[in-house]
């Protein structure tokens, strides 16, 4: 605890050949010279003998130097370890000695006992209470001293030369140290808990000060009061203990699951040299530091400080002294090799959080786990594996990111809620392809939920029961039973096409986002495919996809798709798809920001590549159809169509073939280019509709805040009137329609848009067998007569109530 300024020198037994057992004073008296640097040496003895030894030994000193030694009464062994503690941050002899007398106050809370009357008195009421300076406050934060504010409670006070102390007065808890994260984490601090910080040093009152600026600042957190996780305008479901947005169909029951990394298998222990053990220590978790620094740097560019504000809870857990020093303790004293050590102190804590009452505390649990892990993985040379679930169950995260959906494990993953993100999200929408029930943006309080607990999940409707009664259970069963039924009702028609009872053709087509999708996509029914999000092809990658590689993905789709139709949409990237391959810069509303065919013009040598690769991989004679994503102006289109004819050139050049008169298209995305439709008509071959965004923009709603979702209803008759200009302006120019987002997986919402003319859908495959059964159960006349009605609604809530009750 010391650590190497701190000299500890041990003095027992007597140096006399048969008969070593009693205290020698000479000894005493060497190991007093030894200690003594000029600051002072404290002396701690244990009974008998060895005080009076002691005292001889005083007696020995000069008076110069006898006036720097304490003979001190702490307890030997838990006042010597408090006492180096002290002295460490440069407490006085005095400071050392009250620290040492104190010294059982650990244990004695650890095991719960109050100390004794006469421990008590030994333990010195405060000597010198002008020495100390204290600070009363009321934590007025939302969710106390969480991971964050605690951050920046223990980054501030560590900035002054002061020994500073945290006492939690409303629960007893404490004082623990303010440089330790974990310390003051398990005070347990909550609003409205009155805590004590008390100083002492240089720079106490300073200390104090800045305190005290950032207790009234909310500890960083915004004016201190809860603004709600949870989605406006959803109504909770009746009974349910959460609820979130809907995602994708179907009940689950099955036991929390966290997002975890695996663990590491520590190598066995040959022999270990302890120095070099903690050179890898050091080593190890300075290289994670690096690593989380950058990645933090990397964060706060591209999505804002706040939320880069996590990664300071991770630094500072590799820089608490509380979970360092007993692992160099272990390291030296036990000879445990550093992983070992290492190993041992962070599964302590990770369950020391999570045994905590406070389910944002208990959060805490996975950033120790997920630092201990990186640490670990360095020591023992490994890379770091991803993160995996426990066992089969249903997963809680806070938000998932498109590719760490993509690489969920199937086999486990029987559900999905998470605290934050909407229903029309990019890792939402994999989800609904990969066909697990799913609720998102259900609000942090979800992640209190424990690993292990019982929920039962509803993705139609986004309930999440806890701990479910049997009675629920049989009849979510039954419910469940009555959805597969239909499904596989509606999947034994599937691979006919959909044509209403009058006669109408509607082309049902499957949005892809992989290449290993398109045998399930053809197996679910699809006509073709409808949009291929290129830009989630190449999610796992670091490196920018080359022509070849594209060309090789392209054609294995055309190739699985024979002669049906393939709509390959241009990377869309930007906005929630960063891809891990391209370095974006940080934009204060990325949504509204260089995305889409904005992003391909600035970047127009990546367009080229993806054109050339597209118009390759059309030359086998497949019905390949291109389209621009986010257009919102006609010159856009035009520079990006200049651009597709630079590729033919270049192919041809290159001397490869490739078809004429490949379709070109737009996805209708920006109610600019909805409103202008006519403007864009003589340039394209045909529209797809993209609602997600449509409405996003439409309605001012970010597709990606569940607190917002609620008011993003792609059934608004504001999205309908501009569905129905786009159909008109095509119908002028003789040129089709699709949908693409979505709302086209909706059966309900088929009628609709049928009505309104669209002639081509495309969905998340397990949507089409569905959607086709909805298409031929009605007549495009009475369809037509339906979008009437719907265009005369004021709300989305009025459209659904129309097409339920039809
Ligand atoms: C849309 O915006 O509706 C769409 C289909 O594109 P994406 O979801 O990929 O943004
Ligand atoms: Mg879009």
């Amino acid at each position: 605890m010391g650590g190497e300024g701190v000299a500890i020198e041990a003095a027992g037994g007597l140096d006399e050949p048969g008969n070593p057992i009693g205290t020698d004073a000479v000894l005493v008296l060497a190991a007093i010279e030894n200690a003594d640097s000029g600051e002072g040496v404290l002396v701690l003895m244990d009974l008998g003998s060895a005080v009076m030894s002691a005292e001889v030994a005083l007696d020995m000193l000069s008076e110069e130097q006898r006036a720097r030694v304490y003979l001190c009464e702490a307890p030997l062994v838990e006042g010597a370890v408090a006492a180096a503690a002290a002295a460490r941050v440069g407490e006085d002899l005095e400071g050392v000695a009250r620290e040492a007398r104190g010294g059982l106050q650990g244990k004695a809370a650890h095991l719960g006992v109050e100390q004794s009357q006469d421990t008590g008195k030994t333990a010195p009421e405060e000597p010198d209470t002008g020495s100390f300076k204290e600070l009363r406050l009321t934590v007025a934060n939302p969710l106390g001293l969480h991971a964050r504010p605690a951050a920046r409670f223990v980054l501030t006070a560590g900035d002054f030369d002061a020994k500073i102390e945290v006492t939690n007065l409303t629960t007893g808890r404490g004082p623990v140290t303010a440089r330790s994260l974990n310390a003051i984490a398990t005070l347990g601090v909550r609003r409205d808990h009155e805590i004590n910080i008390r100083a002492r040093g240089p720079q106490a009152s300073d200390a104090l000060a800045a305190l005290q600026v950032l207790a009234d600042e909310g500890f960083g957190d915004k004016a201190g009061t809860a603004a709600p996780t949870r989605s406006v305008n959803v109504s909770a479901v009746e009974g349910a203990t959460f609820t979130g947005l809907p995602v994708s169909p179907g009940s689950t029951l099955g036991v929390v699951r966290r997002l975890r990394r695996p663990e590491l298998e520590i190598p066995a222990e040959v022999s270990v040299d302890a120095d070099d053990e903690l050179a890898a220590l050091e080593k190890a978790v300075a290289q994670v530091r690096r690593e989380l620094s950058g990645t933090r740097e990397d964060i706060a560019n591209r999505a804002g400080e706040q939320s880069a504000a996590i990664f300071d809870v991770h630094l500072l857990l590799l820089d608490d002294p509380t979970l360092l020093e007993p692992v160099r303790q272990a390291i030296s004293e036990d000879e445990w090799s550093a992983a070992r050590a290492w190993a041992k102190e962070i599964d302590s804590l990770v369950s020391r959080y999570r045994s905590l009452d406070d389910g944002y505390q208990r959060e805490r649990a996975e950033d120790v786990a997920e630092v201990g892990h990186r640490v670990l993985a360095c020591l023992i040379g490994v890379p770091p594996a991803g993160p995996e679930l426990g066992g089969p169950g249903i997963l809680v995260a806070t938000e998932l990111a498109p590719a760490e959906t993509a690489a969920l494990d199937l086999e486990l993953v029987r559900g999905i809620v998470t605290a934050r993100g909407g229903p029309t999200g990019h890792a939402a929408i994999l989800a609904r392809s990969l066909g697990i029930p799913t609720i998102v943006g259900a609000g942090d309080d979800v992640l209190g939920l424990a690993e292990g607990v019982r929920v039962l999940i509803d993705g139609a409707t986004g309930a999440i029961y806890i701990d479910p009664d049997a009675a629920l259970v049989s009849r979510y069963e039954g419910l469940e039973q009555q959805r597969q039924m239909q499904q596989g009702a509606a999947q034994r028609e599937a691979l006919e096409p959909a044509v209403t009872s009058d006669g109408r053709r509607i082309e049902v087509g499957a949005n892809l986002g992989s290449v290993a999708e398109v045998d399930g996509a053809l197996a679910a029914g699809a006509d073709g495919v409808g949009l291929l999000r290129t830009e989630f092809l190449f999610l796992d990658r670091d490196t920018q996809p080359t022509e070849e590689e594209q060309l090789t993905a392209y054609a294995a789709i055309t190739q699985a798709l024979g002669n049906k139709p393939l709509i390959l949409r241009t990377m869309d990237v930007g906005a929630d798809k960063p891809p891990a391959w391209l370095e974006l810069e940080h934009e204060t509303n990325p949504f509204m920001g260089l995305r889409g065919i904005r992003f391909s013009l600035a970047q127009p040598e990546m367009l080229l590549i993806q054109l050339r690769a597209a118009l390759r991989a059309a030359a086998a004679g497949r019905r390949l159809k291109l389209m621009f994503p986010m257009v919102s102006t006609v010159d856009e289109l035009q520079r990006a169509r200049r651009l597709l004819e630079q590729a033919r050139t270049d192919v041809t050049s290159a001397g490869y073939s490739t078809p004429e008169g490949i379709e070109v298209g737009i996805m209708v995305e920006v109610p600019a280019c909805a409103i202008s439709a006519d403007a864009f008509a003589p340039h394209v071959d045909f529209f797809s509709i993209g609602t997600n965004d449509l409405t996003q923009y439409t309605l001012a709603v970010d597709r990606g805040n569940n607190r917002v979702a609620g008011l993003a209803d792609h059934l608004h008759p504001s999205i309908l009137r501009l569905i129905e200009r786009v159909v008109e302006a095509a119908r002028r120019h003789d040129k089709w329609v699709g949908v693409c987002g979505e709302l086209a997986g909706d059966p309900r919402a088929a009628q609709i848009l049928v009505g309104l003319g669209v002639t081509e859908l495309s969905m998340s495959p397990p949507a089409i067998a569905l959607v086709k059964d909805a298409i031929r159960r009605v007549s495009y006349e009475r369809a037509r007569e339906v979008a009437a009605s719907a265009m005369e609604m004021v709300s989305a809530g009025e459209v659904r109530r129309l097409i339920e009750t039809d």
